[in-house]
């Protein structure tokens, strides 16, 4: 990295002065106005939208508001038939997914499992830092539940929170008896490290791939439960019996590219998060199937968006090089003492602080001209990653996080010895359909968990809690499902069209939605009948 060997060097001579040094707190004044003036949902690029449950009351990103307003990607001939009978229908191929399908299974009931990808294609398998649970000796679900709280700026669902929190060692020993191999001491003791925003150290991990670990667990146990999986099979509309319930949905099966209605007396929505529609032309952590479909669909029946304009901007996406922009850097490298320094050499605020303040504060040093400039002219701040290995011991980053390792050597970049470039990048969807403590909506016959759900986390996720919300609330869905399984009734597309009615009131969208696939893929094919 020739082209920053300025910059490189005044990091190096700053190392010593700022390795120990301890970082003044910002006022919440401070905090505020940080937030106000650089992170990016208070850009102002936002705008409402004019039908549904959140009418004029949102901003939405833009990108999501045009989904949102989004033509049906069924044919207008379109009229559906139960060609597949089942009595749950999960849409979804991710952790949600899977826990919700392992809760059901020995119940007696018909699950279908439709994923848009393969099974395990998901943002779940790509988690990398941990999954948090109160399992220290100083731990407590309370102190989880203000941590939290305090971490989604007071605006969490308390019921949600309590149940995540209460649950969270009971999800750990499911998973670890399941066969989920976690990282832990020469003791036997489970290894804790301490995320942002946490008070204790409560992030268990499977060194940098924890959710490549968990997805492989869930993915097998699943495998082996009598739940049917169709894979390449997005849902395009969910389908309901014309007075208020959700009653299936309508598939389209890409491997005989036909459409398929499945009727159903339940179905989950684990659709995950949104991240591909990369908002305000940021970079993503996220999967290629990211597109928010759930959220489309679920607005179409009448559910309410919870915090629908609260995304997360992951502080430490990479920036250089190129090849690897957005991709994340995982927030444990910060908690084991990378620290983040600007091109002055300085480290302009603790590398621990919740993820919403820092990265405005890195989008505000860039703003600044504080920042690193590539030669391709992307910008960002240094992550000082040779520091972990100058604390612990050589051989510490390599051993901790052989993930970043990997995927930096092919550049030729050793984090043990280099800095990584950062920037934030779309990583996370706080809000989305509002559900109750047992995953129901506001509409009968309709579940949904995970990253397609809001309120949990308030306007801030804490690194670990998402993981622990698929396990929780997807066990959660499956379990409701099973207590109050609603009667059949009729499939037919009555709310999808007459919410589409009422957009057309007002004007006629040229977006067809759900997106499913990034729009560089042009993958707008309309399927086949
Ligand atoms: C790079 C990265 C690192 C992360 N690290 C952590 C971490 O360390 N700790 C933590 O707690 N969280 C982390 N997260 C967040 C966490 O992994 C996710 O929020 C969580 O796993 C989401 O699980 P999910 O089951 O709700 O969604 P996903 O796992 O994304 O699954 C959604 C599934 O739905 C499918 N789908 C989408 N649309 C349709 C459709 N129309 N029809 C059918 N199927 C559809 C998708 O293909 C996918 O299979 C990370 C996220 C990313 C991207």
């Amino acid at each position: 990295m020739e082209w920053a060997r300025d910059s490189l060097k005044r990091l190096e001579d700053s190392r010593e002065a700022r390795r120990n040094a301890v970082h003044e707190e910002l006022s919440q004044e401070e905090v505020d106005r940080l937030l106000q003036e650089h992170h990016p949902d208070h850009s102002g690029k936002g705008r409402s939208i004019a039908v549904g449950a959140n009418a004029n009351a949102t901003a939405f990103p833009i990108e999501l508001a045009d989904l949102l307003e989004s033509k049906s990607r069924l044919p207008d001939d379109y009229v559906p038939a139960a060609d597949i009978e089942t009595d749950v229908l999960i849409i979804g191929g991710g952790g949600a997914a899977c826990s919700a399908a392992l809760a059901l299974n020995e119940s007696g009931l018909k699950t279908l499992l439709c994923a848009k990808l393969r099974l395990g294609d998901s943002n779940t398998v790509m988690a990398e830092g941990g999954i948090q649970a109160a399992l220290g000796p100083e731990d407590s679900a309370q102190r989880h539940f203000a941590d939290s709280l305090v971490g989604g700026h007071g605006k969490n669902d308390p019921q949600l929170l309590k149940r995540l929190c209460e649950q969270g060692p009971e999800g750990i020993r499911w998973l670890t008896e399941l066969g989920c191999l976690f990282d832990v001491t020469e003791e036997g003791m489970f290894r804790l490290r301490l995320g942002g925003g946490a008070s204790v150290p409560r992030v268990l991990a499977c060194r940098d791939y924890t959710g490549l670990e968990i997805m492989r667990t869930l993915k097998d146990a699943t495998r082996l439960t009598t739940t049917e999986i169709m894979e390449d099979c997005p849902a395009l509309e969910l389908l309901d019996d014309g007075a208020g319930q959700v009653s299936g949905a309508t598939i389209w099966n890409r491997q005989k590219n036909c459409l398929q209605s499945v009727s159903a007396r339940a179905v989950l929505l684990a659709t995950g998060g949104a991240g591909q529609l990369r908002f305000q032309q940021f970079g993503t952590s996220n999967h290629v199937g990211a597109t928010g479909d759930g959220l489309v669909l679920a607005y179409r029946q009448g559910c309410h968006l919870e915090h629908g304009g609260s995304f997360q901007y992951h502080p430490s996406g990479s920036c250089y090089p190129e090849a690897m922009s957005g991709r994340l850097v995982t927030e444990a490298i910060r908690s084991v003492g990378a620290q983040v320094v600007n091109n002055e050499g300085h480290c302009f605020i603790n590398e621990l602080t919740y993820r919403d303040v820092l990265a405005a504060a890195i989008i505000r040093e860039v703003r600044e001209g504080r920042g690193i400039q590539t030669p391709a002219g992307s910008c960002g701040v240094w992550l000082d990653t040779p520091l972990i290995d100058i604390k612990h011991g050589a051989g510490t980053l390599q051993k901790q996080f052989p993930g970043i390792v990997h995927r930096f050597a092919p550049f030729g970049i050793d984090p043990s010895q280099t800095p990584i470039l950062i920037y934030p990048t779309l990583h996370y969807q706080n809000g989305g359909v509002r559900v109750d403590e047992w995953c129901r909506t506001e509409i009968n016959g309709l579940w949904a968990a995970g990253e397609v759900t809001g309120g949990l986390h308030g306007t801030n996720r804490l690194m670990g809690n998402s993981l622990l919300d698929i396990i929780t609330f997807g066990r959660r869905a499956g379990e409701s499902i099973k207590a109050q399984l609603p009667e059949r009734k009729a499939a037919t597309r009555s709310a999808a069209d007459r919410f589409q009615r009422d957009l057309q009131k007002l004007s006629e969208s040229s977006v067809q939605g759900p997106q499913l696939f990034p729009v560089e893929m042009n993958m707008n094919a309309t399927p086949g009948q």
